[in-house]
């Protein structure tokens, strides 16, 4: 899938709710937006766009801010 290609969103557990669940003050307070992403259908779709984007802020696939960054020098070290 292209990094341009977002028609995942549109399938997203979180549509129609409230974006500002997805981007809390501290990440602590993550635990809806996470268990929301949890049983999302595209939620690797969109783990990944973050990653490939280094989406900086917010929660994406079930992963924080936090996480992505973790994953991302993960990533460099196995690669
Ligand atoms: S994984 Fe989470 S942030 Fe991404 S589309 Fe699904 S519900 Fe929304």
């Amino acid at each position: 899938m292209a990094i341009t290609d977002v028609t995942w969103r549109s399938s997203g557990a979180c549509q129609g709710l409230d974006a500002e669940i997805f981007y809390p003050e501290n990440e602590d307070h993550a635990d809806f937006a996470l268990s929301v992403c949890e049983h999302c259908a595209v939620r690797i779709a969109c783990l990944n766009y973050a990653l490939d984007t280094r989406e900086q802020q917010g929660v994406w696939g079930g992963a924080t801010a936090r996480d992505r960054r973790k994953m991302l020098r993960q990533r460099r070290h196995t690669a």
